[in-house]
C-alpha cells in the first residue's frame, strides 16, 4: 500500500465535498470567526464511500465516542482536526482534519485517511446532531462551529436573548435574511465550551432552528452541505452588520415593517 496516496484520489465526488470544507473554512478564517483552533467543521460523507474505502484498515487505534449513537453504525465523517486552524484547513484539508468511520457498536471510531489527526474536541456533539439528521432521513450533511463577530456581540444583551427576539431584528433589516434563514436563530444560554450542557441546549434548539447563537461565544449551525450551512450564518451576520452600522451611526434602525415582513412570507413561501 502507498502511504502517500489520499483517500481522495480517483474520487471526484468525495473531493468536491472536502474541497468546500476547505473553502468554508477560509471563509472563517477571512471572516475573522476563526481565530487560532477556533471553530468546527463535520461533514457526514457515508452516501459517497465506496468498497475501497470500506476496506481501508485503521491507521490509529479505535477510539471511544464517549455516548452510543444508534444512527452512526457504519457512518463515515469528515472532522477537522483536533487544536487545527481554519487557516491550515483551508490549504491542507487532509493534513488538518480526517476520515472517521463509526464502528458497529455505534460507540467507538477509528480513523482510516489520510493521517492520523485526531477529531475535534466537539467531535461527540456534532456527532450527536448528525445521529439525529440521520434517524430522521434528513438530508443535511453538514454541522459547522464558528465566532462570528457581530453575532455574538449581540448575545451580550439580556433582552436579545428572549426567544426570537433577535430572529425578528435580523429578518428585518434586509428582506433575504428572511428568505435565506427561513427558521431563524436559535438561542442556547451560556454553557461552558465543550460540555454536556451546551451539546443538550444546541440539540434542543436544533429541533426548530437550523442556526443557534451560543450565548457569549459563536454559533453552531447545519445544512444540506458545508456551503448551506454558511450561508445561513452569513445572512445572518450580515443582517447584524446593518444593525451594528445603524447603531454606530448613532440611530436606532426602523427595520422592515411587519406589513413588509408578511409580504415577504407569502412572496416566497416561507414557513414563519
Ligand atoms: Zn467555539
Amino acid at each position: 500500500m502507498n502511504s502517500t496516496k489520499s483517500i481522495l484520489e480517483g474520487r471526484p465526488a468525495l473531493k468536491e465535498e472536502i474541497d468546500k470544507v476547505a473553502e468554508i473554512a477560509g471563509y472563517l478564517w477571512q471572516n475573522g470567526w476563526a481565530e487560532r483552533n477556533g471553530g468546527n467543521i463535520t461533514i457526514n460523507i457515508t452516501q459517497l464511500v465506496d468498497d475501497g474505502i470500506r476496506k481501508l484498515p485503521a491507521i490509529d487505534e479505535v477510539k471511544s465516542i464517549g455516548e452510543t449513537l444508534p444512527h452512526l453504525k457504519g457512518c463515515y465523517f469528515f472532522c477537522k482536526g483536533t487544536g487545527k486552524r481554519m487557516r491550515d484547513l483551508a490549504r491542507w484539508p487532509m493534513k488538518n482534519g480526517s476520515v472517521i468511520r463509526i464502528l458497529d457498536d455505534c460507540a467507538h471510531y477509528e480513523i482510516i485517511a489520510d493521517q492520523p489527526v485526531l477529531p475535534t474536541s466537539e467531535l461527540p456533539s456534532h456527532l450527536a446532531v448528525h445521529n439525529r439528521l440521520v434517524g430522521e432521513g434528513s438530508a443535511y450533511k453538514a454541522t459547522i462551529h464558528t465566532h462570528p463577530i457581530e453575532l455574538v456581540a449581540l448575545s451580550h444583551h439580556r433582552p436579545f436573548l428572549k426567544k426570537d427576539v433577535l430572529t425578528h431584528l435580523l429578518w428585518s433589516m434586509i428582506p433575504e435574511t428572511k428568505a435565506f434563514c427561513p427558521l431563524g436563530l436559535g438561542i442556547v444560554p451560556y454553557q461552558l465550551p465543550g460540555s454536556v450542557e451546551l451539546a443538550k441546549g444546541t440539540m434542543k434548539e436544533l429541533e426548530e432552528y437550523d442556526v443557534v447563537l451560543w450565548e457569549k461565544h459563536g454559533v453552531f449551525a447545519k445544512g444540506l452541505d458545508v456551503l448551506d450551512a454558511f450561508d445561513q450564518i452569513d445572512v445572518l451576520s450580515k443582517s447584524a452588520k446593518i444593525y451594528l452600522e445603524c447603531k454606530s451611526m448613532g440611530f436606532e434602525p426602523e427595520g422592515m415593517s411587519d406589513a413588509q415582513m408578511k409580504e415577504m412570507t407569502k412572496a416566497f413561501n416561507l414557513p414563519k
